[in-house]
């Protein structure tokens, strides 16, 4: 493994502060009353909060020494991969094979990040600057927050516009948008981002002469507070 903790930032085992709605159930593992069971494992009973978390956990698995997820618990309440804990399930990520939390059915969050850009920014080939800020945004930390991220509208507007060809990648067709978050953020990744490709960097002045791509772009910038 290579990425030995896709949820850094994320305490592994940690608890979400999010309140919790009482239910007729309980999870073996938080002793919580929970709505659902999302889990029957080994150990009993898992609520959704506790499989986030289990699923979050990596580390050596102290029953196999393995470097992998460990979801699991043994006897003594230690955390354990799926093979020590007795659990049938395989979480490796179709696409990359990573043991990580699921996004979406069969993919980590990085893969479907990436299949998310890919299907909003449309890059043409790998010459494409689109290709670099796909490759970009999905090799952040954090995929989850780059995916919460485009699911704001005016994020998304961006992406799209990008997508279309409508606003160019580069200094100037980011300027000649509307201030906001979302332009922000491109710019922020643009500068913090070691991968950024020079091509971006280095893109001549493209909008030259042209109509300015226009708020159209972002055409939802007007509802914006
Ligand atoms: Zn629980
Ligand atoms: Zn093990
Ligand atoms: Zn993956």
């Amino acid at each position: 493994m290579t990425r030995t903790d896709a949820g850094s930032g994320t305490p592994a085992g940690g608890r979400r502060g999010r309140p919790r709605s009482p239910g007729t159930h309980r999870c073996d593992r938080c002793r919580q009353s929970t709505k659902k069971i999302v889990a029957r494992w080994p150990d009993g009973a898992i609520c959704y909060p506790c499989y986030s978390a289990a699923t979050r956990t990596h580390g050596t698995c102290p029953g196999c020494s393995a470097h992998r997820m460990l979801p699991g618990r043994d006897a003594a309440g230690a955390a354990v991969c799926v093979d020590c804990a007795g659990i049938a399930l395989d979480l490796h990520c179709h696409r990359c094979g990573h043991e990580e939390e699921r996004y979406r059915a069969m993919l980590c969050a990085r893969c479907a990040l990436r299949e998310d850009l890919l299907a909003m920014l449309r890059p043409t080939d790998a010459q494409d600057p689109r290709h670099g800020l796909v490759e970009a945004l999905s090799s952040a930390a954090r995929p989850q927050s780059v995916l919460t991220w485009m699911r704001g509208r005016q994020a998304a507007a961006l992406l799209q516009a990008l997508g279309t060809g409508e606003v160019e990648l580069s200094h100037d067709g980011l300027d000649l948008l509307p201030p906001g978050r979302p332009v922000e953020h491109l710019r922020r990744w643009r500068c913090t981002t070691d991968s950024w490709p020079n091509e971006i960097r280095t893109l001549p002045d493209s909008s030259g002469g042209s109509a300015p791509p226009s708020a159209a772009a972002t055409g939802n910038s007007a509802t914006h507070p």
